[in-house]
């Protein structure tokens, strides 16, 4: 028996969101008939159901479990300075702090952004720490000065589909902002960067520098070799 789409949310659904994108994310589930349960806490997914706290089974044929960020566990092992949570903390250069040779991007850095806040995981944040590391690195190669590059957070994108989508923009302190947009044109935005982030996976290189550098003496290395 074919069972209707559900999304089941421990809290309220998208509690990051501001009241009118809330309520305009609820109309799309609506219009795609998909049931919200709030408040709902799920105790254990089974191949044929979901358990809820509450002791509610709801039957599922497929079941996709979105429960958020989790970091691996490997750079602790490993002995950095990590985060409670395992990100590798970071200077503004994206340099472990405990260990200056690594450099931590994306999900696994906890790198503080210019509002001063930690930089949530994201894809924005990836690039972005990811083009402050490379900028440091080159920096430290070359004996170039390292630029402090943007370190934003400024908007959440939500795709409801080819014709629907919310952006909402937040506040220095992470908070989302009154106003957002919603329908076709976030939709088509979304879509875009979709479609760029495909064609930079597959072309990894473009962007690089082409003109050669020419490496600087590497203290470290050169101490470590009088030293041994
Ligand atoms: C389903 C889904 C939807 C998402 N949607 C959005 C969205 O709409 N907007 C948004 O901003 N973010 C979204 N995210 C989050 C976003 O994808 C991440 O924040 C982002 O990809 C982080 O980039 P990263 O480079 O740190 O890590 P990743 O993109 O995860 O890259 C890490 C890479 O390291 C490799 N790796 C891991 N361990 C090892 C190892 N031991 N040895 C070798 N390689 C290893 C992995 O295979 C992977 O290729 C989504 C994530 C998921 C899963």
């Amino acid at each position: 028996m074919h069972k209707a789409p559900a999304t089941i949310a421990r809290g309220e659904l998208d509690a990051r969101l501001s009241d009118g994108a809330r309520g305009h994310l609820r109309q799309a589930c609506d219009r795609l008939g998909v049931t919200v349960l709030e408040h709902t806490g799920v105790e254990a997914v089974e191949a044929t159901r979901v358990l809820c706290a509450d002791a509610t089974a709801l039957a599922s044929d497929a079941t996709v479990w979105t429960a958020g960020f989790a970091v691996s566990p490997l750079a602790a092992a490993g002995g950095l300075e990590v985060t409670e949570n395992g990100q590798i903390v970071v200077d503004r250069t994206m340099r472990s702090v405990s260990h200056p040779n690594v450099y931590a991007i994306g999900d696994s850095a906890y790198a503080i952004g210019d509002n001063g806040r930690p930089l949530p995981m994201s894809c924005a944040s990836a690039g972005y720490t990811g083009r402050q590391a490379i900028e440091a690195i080159v920096g430290h190669l070359t004996g170039r000065t390292i630029a402090n590059t943007k370190l934003v957070y400024t908007y959440n994108h939500i795709s409801l589909g080819r014709r629907d989508g919310i952006l909402q923009t937040v506040d220095d302190a992470g908070q989302a902002k009154p106003k957002y947009r919603g329908g076709r044109k976030p939709a088509r935005i979304k879509a875009g960067i979709l479609k760029m982030a495909l064609w930079a996976t597959s072309h990894p290189t473009y962007g690089m520098p082409k003109r050669k550098h020419r490496l600087a003496a590497a203290p470290d290395a050169i101490a470590g070799k009088v030293l041994a």
